[in-house]
This record gives structure tokens, sequence and C-alpha cells, in this order.
């Protein structure tokens, strides 16, 4: 995910919204939309208002004219007929970009705006801030932005060999790039490092960034780099890797998704090392 071309994102709901306006509306984690999970549509704020969908309002941006708009309808809210709900991941097909990428960014924020109604320290209610994206409490003053954690994710080479790791949650026979979340008081450098050795036991070097991509979740941002061998053997201590190997680049397993920053790293790094 990403921020689309001719998008202006903005935080500011403007005071007249014409009823044409999207609107990303949810229901807890799900998305609603006019149509089907099939074949979605995005509804105007119009069709909203006129199913009865209504809540509060979070201003997203601008998409080439039109206004767009997150909605939180309340957790267990229904679906009215013509309208259908499902979580994120359902729509990875259907839904296309930008709206699906629109629809990602809605997420993380009514994820935001569903988990900090009360304030963290005191308990009391908080309220939107006017001048940023931030809930402030109304007793204490304490602030709370929405959550980005980031997470790395490294693909080590060995000469013509990939190090690639499957997780027991992974499709059956697919492998991917390490990946894990960034701790406090860490460089995503310093990250890579202690990932790939707690993970797979082997050291790294020249870490080099690739790109990121936004992972809604619930609130990651992806940060992707490639690394090179420096020493030592695959030791599979972390329950959470079922199996990590080195494949040659003419043998590799299954993939992860073209949509995934993982497989555009693996790509990537695949023409890269084919072209020496
Ligand atoms: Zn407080």
């Amino acid at each position: 995910m990403h921020t689309p071309p001719g998008f202006a994102p903005s935080h500011r709901l403007p005071a007249v919204l014409p009823g044409t306006a999207l609107g990303f509306a949810f229901s807890g984690p799900k998305l609603v939309v006019r149509g089907s999970v099939a074949a979605p549509a995005i509804p105007t704020l119009d069709e909203l208002d006129a199913a009865g969908l209504a809540g509060d309002r979070h201003y997203l941006g601008d998409l080439a004219g039109i206004p767009c708009v997150e909605i939180a309808l309340g957790d267990g809210v229904a679906p009215p007929p013509g309208f259908a709900a499902a979580g994120l991941r359902a729509f990875f097909v259907t839904l296309p970009d930008p709206l699906l990428a629109l629809a990602a960014r809605a997420f993380q924020v009514a994820d935001w705006d569903r988990s900090h109604r009360y304030c963290g320290r005191c308990g009391a209610r908080t309220r939107d801030r006017e001048d940023e994206r931030a809930k402030e409490c109304t007793a204490c003053g304490h602030v709370a932005y929405p959550r980005v954690s980031p997470a790395m994710m490294a693909l080590v080479t060995r000469g013509r060999e990939l190090l690639l790791a499957r997780s027991a949650r992974f499709a059956p026979g697919m492998y991917s790039a390490l990946a894990g979340f960034v701790e406090p008081g860490e460089t995503i450098e310093d990250c890579i490092r202690r990932e790939v050795r707690e993970e797979v036991g082997v050291e790294i070097a020249n870490p080099a960034y690739f790109a990121s991509q936004s992972w809604a979740f619930p609130h990651s941002l992806m940060i992707a780099y490639t690394a090179e061998y420096a020493g030592g053997a695959i030791r599979l201590d972390d329950p959470e890797i079922e199996d990590a190997r080195w494949f040659p680049l003419d043998a590799l397993p299954e993939l992860p998704s073209a949509v995934s920053i993982a497989r555009r790293l693996i790509d990537a790094t695949v023409e890269r090392l084919r072209a020496r």
C-alpha cells in the first residue's frame, strides 16, 4: 500500500462535504461496500445516508477532486440490503487501486479511532485535535497518534543463493524473506542483524535499503532491505520459523504473491544477481 497518485491527504474535515464524496465505512475491522464482496463499490455519502449507515467521520483527503472520508459505524453493524461487509483482505483482488490503498489507509484511521476513545494514561475521554491527526485527553492532555509499527524485511544473499524461510502460517511450500518488528532503541540495520541472527543464526553485512510498503494489518510499515551473508550456518531456534534454506536462483520455492513487498524484493534481487 502507498499514497496513490493524485491523492492529497488531509486530516481537516471540510465544513461541507458533497453527497458524492466517497465513504470508507467500517464496522469494527470490516469494510462496508455497496454491491457484494466479489463486486464491490465504495459508496458515496448519499448512498450511505440513504441506507441509514452513519457514524463518526474522519477526513482522509482528496482523490482528484473527490473528497474521501472514513466513517466508523460501530462494531457489529449488519450491512443492509445492497451492501456487504468483509475484512480488507477479502478485497485485495476485487477493489482496484487507488481505492484499495485508500481503504487500507481508512482502516488504520478507523482502528486508531476505535482504540483511542479513552486516554491510555488517565482513562478520561479523548477528543480529536484540530491541527493534526491526533487524539487529546480532555483531562490530562495526553496525545495519541495513529500507530505505525516499523517492521523490517531482509533478503540475505550468498553469491547466487537466497536465504528464504517459511513460517508454519504460510501456505504449504511457500518461502519468503525474513521479517520482524523493530524494538525500542534499534535502528533498522540493528533490527536486521538481530532478527537474522535470532531467526536463523546467520550473520550479515552490507544491509541496503530496497523499498517500503504500508501494510494495514493492522498498522505496519514494512521496510525492505537486502543484505549479504557474512558468516554462520543456518540454525533453526525460533519456533516461528519452520524451515530456512539457501536456494539457488534456478531452484526457487513457491514465493509470496506479487502484491507483497516480499515478492518485489525477491524478484528484483534475482534479476540483479542474474545480470552479474
Ligand atoms: Zn488523560
